[in-house]
């Protein structure tokens, strides 16, 4: 049992995750068909992919639909089984997203793939359930200052929002997974710091108004390890196995250090952009998201397998940089290359 395993099971968190070569109990399968689709499919961490949406929303060209769907298939075919394609906004706001309807019925064609859009609104998550999608990311900003000028409304009456949501969901009968995002959760470029109290309350709502998932980003970089650790251990306290996400941007550095955090507190999905594209058009200077590549690469020479061929996830940038000429890439591990005999885990 290496390190990690050691670490989780003596904070009683291994039971948390399906790790290699671990059979599976009952009590554990009644956790949840999520874990049991985990262990049954090899992966000890998800890495949802979300560069065609957090990536892409940033930039001040829209990327074409074919480049969009060429780079969703190489990811697909490197491994990846979830994939933010898009979000579903009024194109005057976000004409980068405007194809977003078609980027989904393209990613239907692959096999085996989870499709997560972003919804910030009813009108959008019905676009969003009528295209097809499996999973409907609401942000709810933490902070009124980000959510006012993000989406016009105080993060209060953007979770009556989610309840519509939610409810239009339950009356389709769709089985549409809707998560709740808690941007800014670590803090907002107009506001400064985010109290937790804040965080916890806003969880608590969103918990209520009937989500399936609650996810903690750290939409502008500001997260610490520590901060990480203490926010999602109090948010479990009150939302249990419903948290299952983080999301970081590697703003400030500290992107791969905010996941290793997230992880020590039991959290088996990422989401991460390929060549660290991304930001947040409504915070300045916010941008890069976590890597996907070096995400891949942390956890794979960790011994926690993620499903995705690194060589092949490598690769895939090239699709970048023919699509987004004299745009940066980021990322070490595409930079440096692999280690010598480096391997993946098994
Ligand atoms: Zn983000």
């Amino acid at each position: 049992m290496g390190f990690l395993n050691r670490y989780l099971c003596s904070r009683g968190m291994l039971a948390r995750g399906a790790w290699r070569g671990k059979a599976l109990g009952a009590a554990q399968i009644a956790q949840g068909r999520g874990l049991l689709e985990q262990a049954m499919s090899k992966i000890d961490v998800e890495i949802v992919e979300v560069g065609p949406r957090d990536g892409l929303q940033n930039l001040d060209v829209a990327m074409p639909t074919a480049d969009k769907c060429r780079w969703i298939a190489a990811e697909h075919a490197a491994g990846v089984r979830e994939i933010e394609v898009g979000s579903f906004v009024p194109p005057k706001l976000l004409p980068q997203m405007a194809d977003t309807g078609e980027v989904v019925a393209f990613a239907r064609t692959l096999p085996n793939l989870r499709i997560a859009t972003l919804a910030p609104n009813l009108r959008g998550a019905l676009d969003a359930i009528r295209a097809g999608t499996h999973k409907i990311g609401v942000p709810i900003s933490v902070s009124p200052e980000h959510s006012l000028s993000n989406v016009r409304k105080t993060p209060m009456q953007m979770v009556e929002e989610l309840a519509k949501i939610c409810k239009a969901r339950d009356e389709s009968g769709a089985a549409v997974e809707i998560e709740g995002a808690l941007s800014t959760a670590f803090g907002c470029t107009m506001a400064g710091a985010v109290p937790e109290d804040d965080v916890l309350r806003i969880a608590e709502a969103c918990l209520r108004a009937g989500i399936d998932s609650l996810a903690l980003a750290d939409t502008v970089g500001y997260a610490n390890p520590a901060q990480v650790r203490r926010l999602f251990e109090r948010v479990r306290g009150i939302a249990g196995d419903k948290l299952t996400s983080g999301h970081f941007h590697d703003t400030r550095g500290l992107g791969l250090a905010n996941v290793m955090a997230a992880l020590e507190t039991g959290i088996r999905s990422f989401d991460a952009t390929l060549g660290g594209l991304g930001g947040c058009p409504f915070a300045p200077g916010a941008t890069g998201n976590v890597s996907t590549e070096d995400l891949v690469f942390m956890l794979e020479s960790m011994g926690l397998r993620t499903g995705i061929d690194l060589a092949k996830l490598i690769e895939t940038r090239k699709i970048l940089e023919q699509a987004l000429p004299g745009r940066p890439l980021y990322g070490s591990i595409a930079r440096a290359g692999l280690p010598k005999g480096f391997r993946q885990a098994a």
